[in-house]
């Protein structure tokens, strides 16, 4: 038996209405975990430290800020990060830089080595994030308890066959969970599911887009829209995971 944290949060997604049901899940999860980081928690001490040396990144930095609550707690939180941050690459930024008037000692290669090296550590400063941590984690919890549901309960496999669309990110991750967390008989059979099930979704918002570029004929503007109205924002839905746009095809 897997845990229910997690097993209904993923059966609620694939009966929902959503394009994408791991956008949805990835979505609720970015959503609680940013009032979770603006709320209460921002002054805990044990969150203060997490937050201090992992930080947030630049896109939900962005979303906290834009969400117009708590600025006091952002500014805190920002203000002892940057601290952090100032400490670490700022320390590290001047020792490689030479003193005015000074040569460097030592071989060329090892000091574009250890630019490179630098630039690295910076990236990976900026890009650390402690909510794209907890989506990558949860996530793939997720992932593991919807592969066992696709051969452990009948109910979930129907759901899961009857959704004719993941983004393209989330077929990706989901071959990535079989090879991951299944056999290779398993891994085939979910794949032909999976497959045949993409194959599905993309002729139709392929034959939906058409339809959509065909109404701007004038010999079609009194056919009925059908799909295509939506056609556009579900194409960006099936091409990205930032998505949680509804599948508006009534299907
Ligand atoms: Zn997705
Ligand atoms: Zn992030």
């Amino acid at each position: 038996m897997k845990e229910k944290i997690y097993t209904i949060p993923v059966n609620d997604a694939y009966g929902s209405q959503c394009i994408c049901p791991l956008c949805e899940l990835a979505g609720n999860i970015e959503r609680n975990s940013l009032n979770y980081y603006l709320g209460a928690s921002l002054m805990e001490p044990d969150t203060r430290i997490a937050t201090n040396t992992k930080g947030f990144c630049g896109h939900h930095v962005t979303m906290m800020y834009n969400k117009e609550i708590n600025r006091l707690g952002l500014g805190l939180m920002l203000h002892t990060h940057l601290m952090d941050l100032q400490n670490d690459i700022g320390t590290a930024l001047q020792k490689a830089a030479p003193a005015n008037g000074t040569f460097l000692k030592g071989r060329d290669r090892d000091y574009k080595k250890n630019l490179e090296n630098l630039a690295n550590h910076i990236d990976s400063r900026a890009d650390s994030c402690i909510i794209c941590e907890k989506i990558e984690y949860t996530m793939d919890r997720y992932l593991d308890v919807l592969l066992w549901m696709f051969f452990e309960e009948a109910h979930f496999r129907q759901l899961f066959e009857t959704k004719r669309y993941h983004c393209l990110p989330h077929v990706a991750f989901l071959l990535r969970g079989a090879a991951k967390y299944l056999t290779q008989n398993q891994a085939g059979e979910f794949v032909r599911t999976l497959s045949k099930q993409q194959a599905s979704g993309m002729n139709e918002m392929i034959s939906d887009i058409e339809w959509f570029t065909l109404k701007f004929d004038y010999r079609n503007k009194e056919k009925p829209w059908g799909n295509s109205k939506t056609a556009i924002p579900r194409a960006i839905s099936l091409l990205s995971d930032e998505g949680g746009t509804e599948d508006g095809t009534g299907k």
